[in-house]
């Protein structure tokens, strides 16, 4: 089964950084200067700022914006929460869902993930799920185990039509997030390779599992982007630490526009 899409999806999450609204205008303006240089036809560039700098950014320029979460209800009684109506009214075209910080510091469960997906879909804002194993269940070696679990109980209900053109799945190993550590390029690949199979069983057919653009996150930088895309066939990079680095973020894009 192919794992390449036509597209390169490059997606900065900025998580609680910076502390300034001027200096996320300024991080933010450096990328988008770049990205109006490239043919964007070959990369899709999201940044996900903090919830409050979203307003700060134009929409309508070719660096999308995303958020880093979002709730499944649509308005009502949720202190201090964010819907996807919210955020389409803003522009916001992505958001990151289940990302492990989520599910580790805030309890985020499966099932919150589910509900998430489903708001995100039915509010017209793409979701980014994000799955991956511990260091301790990829010792056991129950990384597929994890895997499997993950992605069934984050696309509990959800019907395959709502998913084409819209979900994009990360997977981030948890031991590779801000510490340095990567998987190798076959790890990575067989990982992709795994999802498109559950999504082709969950939906019976290879439609799901063709057209949702798997993604790779977890120390990523300047040196090892091009591999851990074009050594692995996924469609692009989840990249934190490295995106708060404008000049080395937009390295990592251009890399992708050629
Ligand atoms: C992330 O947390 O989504 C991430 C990919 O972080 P980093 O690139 O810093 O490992």
């Amino acid at each position: 089964m192919d794992l390449k899409q036509t597209k390169t999806y490059i997606i900065g999450n900025w998580k609680m950084n910076p502390a300034s609204e001027a200096d996320a205008e300024e991080m933010f303006d450096e990328v988008e200067d770049e990205v109006y240089k490239i043919d964007d036809e070959k990369v899709e560039v999201v940044i996900c700022p903090p919830f409050v700098f979203l307003s700060n950014f134009d929409s309508d320029g070719k660096v999308k914006l995303g958020a880093q979460d979002i709730f499944w209800e649509n308005s009502g009684a949720f202190t201090g929460e964010i819907s996807a109506d919210m955020l389409r009214r803003l522009g916001v075209r992505y958001a990151i869902i289940g990302h492990s910080e989520r599910r580790q510091y805030l309890g985020e469960t499966d099932e919150m993930v589910n509900l998430k997906i489903k708001a995100a879909l039915a509010g017209k804002v793409r979701p980014i799920l994000c799955i991956g194993e511990t260091l301790e269940e990829r010792q056991r070696g129950d990384t597929g185990e994890i895997i499997v679990n993950q992605v069934e109980k984050a696309l509990t209900e959800i019907p395959e039509k709502d998913l084409i053109g819209n979900l994009v799945i990360a997977y981030e190993p948890i031991w590779a997030i801000g510490s340095g550590a990567v998987p190798s390029p076959d790890e990575v690949m067989s990982i992709g390779l795994l999802i498109k199979k559950i999504l082709a069983k969950i939906y019976g057919n290879r439609v799901a599992a063709e057209s949702v653009p798997i993604l790779y996150g977890g120390s990523v930088n300047r040196d090892n982007a091009f591999d851990l895309v074009d050594k692995t066939g996924l469609s692009g990079l989840l990249i934190g630490g490295a995106s708060l680095k404008p000049r080395e973020f937009v390295e990592i894009v251009r890399r992708f526009a050629k």
